[in-house]
């Protein structure tokens, strides 16, 4: 019997004929003759066959060595068609001794393949992707050991990218071979941050370049993955640990998965194979990855490709840690759009403000890290793209398109053409509202509208003068937690809050404390995991409960605004007596700071917001508390409707323009003027013109929107009439439909308005 495979351990000396092969000029046709008689040679194979993906989906003889070379180009197999498809739709090896007798054995007569008993095939995989198969074929019926199937797989690993990177197959034939896609596609996904980009892809989990895959010197390589694993656990140790890593932005729980994961005899032994295979170490790891993906992207159980994802994370981890953990030494092209499964906390900051247009996620949800920062940075951003990495290749051209939640990869030149003009319109309707920054916003019948803005990050701070808002309604002070690694010290907080004022100057700044919990998870606080986390230990529930946080922050706000005004208020108030024990805490932190002779703010103002339907009934209580509240329509709606802000599923299944919304918003706008106690709304209602119209029309006059909104709101409300609104909007509070936004629509043009 045939003793085939590689004699002495790995196919490293393959691995270089293979490279040699490739690199030796000559048509591509030719070269890839070159490497499958060099393949079959070294295994001892009378066979050996790459087959490619086309377009169509079908897999294409594209070489042979054995088979009749008639059938080149020729033979083509369905998707799961024969074993090489079965190959492919598994995106696993298979190792047969006698394959003419396996079901799925498919006999085409023009290969002459009948006399082969012996088969191994291996998927070429790209993402996860089977995007070819290389199969070794014997006569004999021999069964191939486990040595050989490992190193048939590194071969097809090799294979694989060095076809993707166009090394081996010339442009042309390319073009309609599937081993990347490149055809124009649109994929839906969610708005996670507004506006418009288009720019070539960089792909947070970079790809290995083909000159990357083999090691010089495997000894060496060895080495590097055994350091660069035992660093691996070390940093998620000390992160369970408590201590400072830089694994931030992930739960303890995830983090004992990792640990499990890293301590994975399987993932060790996987990695340390493909090395002595003669993979670098980066290889190893992005072999290994790629045949995790293969295998659990077939999985139906949310929970294993769950497990996926950890699997996922903790291979980029390896790779960072491989690469000096410097993610910003690459060379990134201008005007670039980045394409990540999902970021942490201080990702996207790390990359180059000024070449960065866009942001593209397969994962994420609009109140998550990388969506808050990117709206910060006035960056779209669409999320939740399913396939979305597997769909583009690094370089593609990708549109970011913020205001439907759509991506188009690779855009015909029209689609292109007609998002430039769109990104024009959208320029000069900026323009339009620069012109308006330091115009009053007063509407029509004289009434004096205050129009704030919300931040949460020093990058907001330009968006104060860029937009013209005359101060900051609502300044989400937990942004700084959840971009940070670790709980912010006192001196860190205190010099962002001191920054937010001066950056201010004499315009009222409104610091929120706080708001952590429910989906807003912090790595470093160890809380328990809750069922219903909108409906759990959120906000001022947590802070309550663990006041030295509370304290701290409370310490920071008043150091920074030592001599200035200070205001501060509490959010997810539910019950007057959670507002009494916050603003206690407030007093006992005046006593400590005035006991140790500290200046005191000029003048103290503290707030709740209304985000708890339960207020609305007991406002009698809590308005003679307050010295203002500040309705977070966000919440109060997803409460009032009982739905789930992040969840897509359920998040816009009800309008905010309706009854029900309108009414409590107009009786809470009713009881603070009895009481004389100040009230703007600052949720995102207050940032879009026909909703902000609904609200002046109601009777408030103090409105905090999202930078992006001020100008288009201020816009309107030069254009509005309060007193005709009012008339308007009373006849549809009795409405019987669930939406009255198409008859607000309606009172809106009939008014001439500017939304
Ligand atoms: C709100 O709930 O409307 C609000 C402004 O707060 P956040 O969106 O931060 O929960
Ligand atoms: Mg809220």
């Amino acid at each position: 019997m045939v003793k085939g495979g590689l004699t002495t351990r790995g196919p490293r000396n393959l691995l270089r004929q293979i490279r040699e092969a490739m690199a030796g000029g000559g048509p591509a046709q030719q070269r890839l003759d070159k490497v499958v008689r060099t393949i079959a040679q070294s295994m001892v194979a009378e066979v050996c066959s790459i087959y490619l993906r086309r377009a169509s989906g079908e897999l294409e003889l594209f070489a042979t060595q054995g088979l009749n070379p008639e059938a080149v180009h020729n033979t083509r197999l369905r998707p799961g068609e024969g074993l090489v498809g079965e190959v492919a739709r598994l995106a696993a090896p298979i190792s047969l001794s006698d394959a003419p007798n396996h079901p799925s054995f498919s006999y085409r007569p023009e290969t002459g393949e009948d006399p082969f008993h012996a088969f191994l095939g291996a998927p070429l995989l790209r993402g996860g992707r089977a995007i070819g198969v290389l199969v070794v074929q014997n006569r004999v019926a021999r069964r191939y050991d486990e040595d050989e199937v490992e190193d048939i797989q590194t071969i097809a690993m090799v294979l694989a990218e060095t076809v993707a990177s166009g090394e081996l197959l010339g442009q042309d034939e390319l073009r309609d071979v599937e081993v990347a896609p490149h055809r124009p596609e649109r994929l839906k996904g969610q708005k996670f941050a507004d506006g418009l980009a288009y720019g070539a892809v960089v792909q947070h989990e970079a790809p290995l370049p083909p000159e990357r895959l083999l090691a010089d010197d495997t000894a060496l390589e060895e080495r590097r993955l055994a350091e660069s694993l035992t660093a691996l656990k070390a940093s998620i140790d000390q992160m369970l640990e408590g201590g400072q890593t830089k694994l931030g932005g992930t739960s303890y729980e995830v983090l004992e998965t990792y640990r499990m994961f890293a301590d994975d005899r399987g993932w060790n032994r996987s990695l340390e194979e493909a090395v002595r295979s003669g993979l670098t170490a980066e290889a190893a790891v992005d072999r290994v990855r790629n045949e995790h993906r293969a295998r659990f992207a077939k999985a139906r159980d949310p929970y294993i490709r769950e497990r996926l994802h950890d699997f996922e994370d903790l291979a980029n981890r390896l790779l960072r840690v491989l690469a000096g953990d410097d993610p910003t030494h690459r060379n990134l092209p201008d005007g670039f759009i980045l394409v990540a499964r999902n970021l942490g906390p201080a990702d996207l900051l790390e990359y180059p403000r000024d070449k960065l247009r866009g942001l593209l996620l397969e994962e994420g949800s609009s109140a998550s890290h990388a969506a808050i920062v990117a709206r910060a940075l006035q960056i779209p951003c669409v999320g939740r793209l399913q396939g979305l990495r597997d769909r583009l290749s690094e370089g593609d051209l990708v549109i970011v398109d913020g205001e439907t939640g759509e991506a188009y990869l690779r855009p015909r030149p029209d689609m292109l053409a007609a998002v430039q003009s769109r990104m024009a319109m959208r320029e000069q309707r900026r323009a339009e509202f620069d012109l308006l920054r330091d115009t009053p916003a007063v509407t029509r019948d004289g009434t004096r509208i205050t129009l704030l803005t919300n931040a949460g990050l020093a990058v907001d701070l330009e968006n104060l003068d860029m937009t013209g808002a005359e101060g900051i309604g609502l300044f989400r002070t937990e942004f700084q937690f959840m971009v940070s690694d670790e709980l912010p010290k006192l001196n860190t907080q205190t010099a962002l809050y001191r920054l937010v004022m001066d950056a201010a100057r004499d315009r009222p700044v409104t610091f929120r404390t706080l708001d952590i919990g429910g989906d807003k998870v912090l790595p470093y606080l160890d809380n328990e995991r809750e069922e219903n986390p909108a409906l759990g230990r959120r906000a001022i529930r947590l802070g309550l409960d663990r006041p030295a946080l509370l304290r701290m922050q409370l310490r920071a706000l008043l150091a920074a605004a030592a001599g200035r005004e200070l205001r501060v208020m509490f959010p997810m108030i539910a019950t007057v007596d959670e507002f009494r024990a916050a603003r206690e805490l407030v007093e006992r932190e005046c006593d400590w700071a005035q006991r140790r002779g500290r200046t005191l703010p000029s003048r103290l103002r503290v707030g709740a917001m209304v985000e708890c339907p339960s207020l609305l009934w007991h406002l009698d209580a809590l308005l003679p508390l307050t010295d203002f509240v500040s309705i977070g329509t966000n919440d109060l709606l997803q409460y009032m409707f009982a739905a789930d802000r992040t969840n897509p599923l359920v998040s816009d299944r009800y309008d905010p323009l309706s009854v029900p919304a309108l009414r409590a918003l107009a009786e809470i706008q009713q009881k603070c003027a009895d009481t004389a106690t100040p009230v703007s709304v600052c949720g995102e209602l207050a940032g879009r013109p026909l909703e902000a119209f609904a609200l002046i029309a109601l009777g408030y006059t103090s409105l905090s929107a999202p930078a992006g909104g001020v100008g288009p709101v201020k816009r309107m409300i030069l254009s509005a009439d309060i007193p005709q609104a009012r008339r308007g909007l009373e006849g549809l509070m009795k409405s019987s439909a669930g939406s009255v936004r198409n008859e607000i629509e309606a009172l809106a043009r009939k008014l001439n308005l500017a939304v």
